[in-house]
C-alpha cells in the first residue's frame, strides 16, 4: 500500500480483535475503540478477589480455526496461549443417569452403548454421515454472501441434499437414536446458538459432529486470555486499541461512513469502519436515524436468541465435578419452550457448570474453586424485572447444585459472587434485548439474509461478530473477521495470503 488505509473498529470483542490483528498485519492503520476498561467483550475475564472467571465462552471448539487466525496475523497461537484438549468433553446429568462424552472413541462408544443404547456401529454411521454434512456445509460458511450472486455458488448448491430441509436437529437425530431424551446428548449443543433442538435447522447437526471430530479445549488462565492475546498481537502488528472510549455514533457523508464520534465528543475519521458492537444494538444507537433497513420497528420483527442468567461463585472448597457439566431438567422441552416462546422462567431448570480445578490451577487459590454457572433465560422481550427476581432464581440454582450435584456446603462456602442477568447483558454489554447469541440462526436470517459482512446499507462499513455471517460462536465470529478483512483487502488490491481456501480470492 502506498499510503496506509485507515480502519476504525468499534469494539474490542472477539470479532473486532480478530479483524484488528489480521488487518494490522496486512499493513492497514488500525484503530480500535472499546467502551470498556478491558478487551474481550462477552469473552473477557472477570476478577473477583483471588478468583478469575470467564464472563462468556468456556468451550474452544474447532481449535484449528483459532490456530489459523493467529497465522493470518503472522503469529503462532502456541506462542501466546496454552490450549489443552479435554479427556471428557463434558458430562451430561439426567435424573437417572450420567453420560460422559469421552474424547477417546473406544471409551466413548462403550459409554454410549451402555447409557443410551447407541451401538458402536450406529455411532460410526452417525460420524461418517455427519462428517459428509460438515465437509459440505463448512466451506459454505467460510464464503462471503454480501452479493446476491454469492448465493449461487456451486458449493452451496451441492450442499442442498445435506441440509435435511424441513427437519430439525431433534427430528434428524431420530435416524440414530430412538429415545427422545437420549437425543439430547447430540442436540443440547443448539443452546450454543440460543435455540431449541426441535426448532433449530437440521444442518446444525454439525455442532455435535465438530465436538466429536475436533474435541473441546480449555485455555490455561481462561478463554478471556484469547482476547488478551489477540489484543497483544494487534498492538505488536502496529494497531492501536483505545480503552474506555465508547463510540456515540457513526459519522456519515451521504451513505458513506467516514468515521466515528466518541461519547466524549472527539471525532476520528477512517477509510473504512468495522462495527463489532452487537449488530442490533449498533443499529439502534450508533446508526440511529440513518438506517432504513434496520429501524427499531423492523428489528422488532426479527427473531432473537434467548439470554442467560449467570452466576460466578468464588468458593472456598473443591468439588468432585467434571470440567463441563450440563444438568438437564426433568422436562427439558418445556423449559426451553417457556424461555424461548413464553418469556417465562421455569422452576425445572437446566443449568451448565464449569469447574476448572481439575486442569487449571490459575483461576482460584489452592483448595478453592471459581465456579461458573449458566442458566438459559428469556431475552428481554419478556419484560421480566430481573432486579426483583434474580435472588430467587439464584437460590433455585444453588438448590440444584447442592441436591443434584451433591455439592454439599456450597452456600456456606461462597466467598465472593457476581450475577449477570439478561438486563445486565443489555445495559452493561450493549447487547440488544440481552439476546447473547444475537439474531437467531434460522434459515431466513442466515447467509445473504443475515446482516452482511460488507454492510448492505452504508458504504465503507463492514460488520464482524455474532450478528453477521456466519454466526455466533467463537470460530464463526473469527470467520466473520477474516471474511471482512479479506473483503477490505480485496477492495484496496492488497496482496495477501489467506488460509481460508473457500474464500473466492480475486
Ligand atoms: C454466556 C455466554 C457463553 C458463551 N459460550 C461460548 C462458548 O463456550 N464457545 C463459543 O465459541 N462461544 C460462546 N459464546 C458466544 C460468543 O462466542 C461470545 O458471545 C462472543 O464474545 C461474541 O463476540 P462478538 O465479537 O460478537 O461480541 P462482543 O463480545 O459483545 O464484543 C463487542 C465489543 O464491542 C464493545 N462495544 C459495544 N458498544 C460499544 C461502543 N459504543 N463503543 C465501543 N465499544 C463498544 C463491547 O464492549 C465489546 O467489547 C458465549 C456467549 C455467552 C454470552
Amino acid at each position: 500500500m502506498n499510503q496506509k488505509k485507515k480502519i476504525i473498529i468499534i469494539g474490542a470483542g472477539p470479532g473486532g480483535l480478530c479483524a484488528g490483528m489480521i488487518l494490522s498485519y496486512r499493513g492497514f492503520d488500525v484503530t480500535i475503540y472499546e467502551k470498556d476498561e478491558q478487551v474481550g467483550g462477552r469473552n473477557k475475564n472477570l476478577k473477583l478477589g483471588d478468583y478469575t472467571f470467564d464472563v462468556g465462552p468456556t468451550f474452544v471448539m474447532m481449535k484449528f480455526i483459532f490456530d489459523e487466525m493467529f497465522e493470518e496475523a503472522g503469529k503462532k497461537l502456541d506462542d501466546y496461549l496454552q490450549m489443552d484438549l479435554l479427556d471428557i468433553s463434558y458430562q451430561l446429568r439426567y435424573f437417572n443417569k450420567e453420560v460422559d462424552v469421552y474424547w477417546d472413541k473406544t471409551k466413548l462408544k462403550k459409554e454410549l452403548e451402555q447409557k443410551i443404547g447407541m451401538t458402536p456401529e450406529m455411532y460410526d454411521y452417525f460420524f461418517d454421515r455427519e462428517k459428509k454434512r460438515f465437509d459440505h456445509i463448512f466451506p459454505c460458511l467460510q464464503k462471503p454472501y454480501h452479493k446476491l450472486k454469492n448465493n449461487f455458488n456451486l458449493d452451496l448448491i451441492k450442499t442442498i441434499p445435506h441440509l435435511s430441509l424441513g427437519h430439525s436437529v431433534f427430528s434428524e437425530l431420530g435416524r440414530y437414536i430412538k429415545k427422545e431424551e437420549d437425543r439430547l446428548v447430540f442436540s443440547f449443543q443448539t443452546k450454543y446458538l440460543g435455540m431449541a433442538p426441535w426448532k433449530c435447522p437440521a444442518f446444525f447437526m454439525i455442532l455435535s459432529y465438530l465436538e466429536h471430530a475436533f474435541g473441546i479445549y480449555h485455555v490455561q488462565g481462561g478463554l478471556g486470555k484469547i482476547s488478551e492475546a489477540m489484543a497483544k498481537v494487534t498492538r505488536e502488528n502496529g494497531g492501536v486499541i483505545h480503552l474506555k472510549k465508547p463510540v456515540k455514533s457513526l459519522l456519515f457523508e451521504g451513505k458513506k461512513v467516514i468515521g466515528v464520534e466518541l461519547e466524549n465528543g472527539e471525532k476520528d475519521y477512517a477509510d473504512d469502519t468495522i462495527i463489532n458492537a452487537d449488530f442490533s444494538w449498533a443499529m439502534t444507537h450508533l446508526a440511529k436515524g440513518k438506517t432504513k433497513k434496520y429501524t427499531p420497528k423492523k428489528l422488532k420483527k426479527k427473531k432473537y436468541s434467548c439470554s442467560m442468567l449467570m452466576l460466578y461463585l468464588g468458593v472456598k472448597k473443591t468439588f468432585d465435578l467434571e470440567h463441563h457439566t450440563v444438568v438437564f431438567s426433568k422436562n427439558y422441552e418445556e423449559y426451553i419452550n417457556r424461555i424461548n416462546n413464553s418469556g417465562q422462567m421455569y422452576e425445572d431448570l437446566s443449568i451448565y457448570i464449569r469447574n476448572p480445578n481439575k486442569i487449571d490451577s490459575t483461576l482460584a487459590p489452592k483448595g478453592k474453586t471459581a465456579l461458573y454457572v449458566l442458566v438459559p433465560a428469556p431475552n428481554n422481550k419478556s419484560g421480566l424485572d430481573w432486579d426483583s427476581i434474580k435472588d430467587e432464581w439464584r437460590d433455585r440454582v444453588l438448590d440444584i447444585m447442592e441436591d443434584r450435584l451433591n455439592m454439599k456446603g456450597l452456600r456456606e462456602s461462597i466467598e465472593v459472587e457476581h450475577i449477570i442477568t439478561p438486563d445486565d447483558w443489555e445495559a452493561d454489554f450493549n447487547v440488544h434485548l440481552g439476546a447473547v447469541f444475537n439474531l437467531s440462526h434460522t434459515l431466513d436470517q442466515m447467509l445473504y439474509l443475515r446482516p452482511r459482512n460488507e454492510f448492505e446499507e452504508f458504504d465503507n462499513c463492514y460488520l464482524v461478530g455474532g450478528g453477521t455471517h456466519p454466526g455466533s460462536s467463537l470460530p464463526t465470529i473469527y470467520e466473520s473477521s477474516r471474511i471482512s478483512s479479506n473483503l477490505i483487502s480485496d477492495k484496496y488490491g492488497i496482496d495477501y495470503e489467506t488460509l481460508n481456501k473457500n474464500y473466492p480470492k480475486k
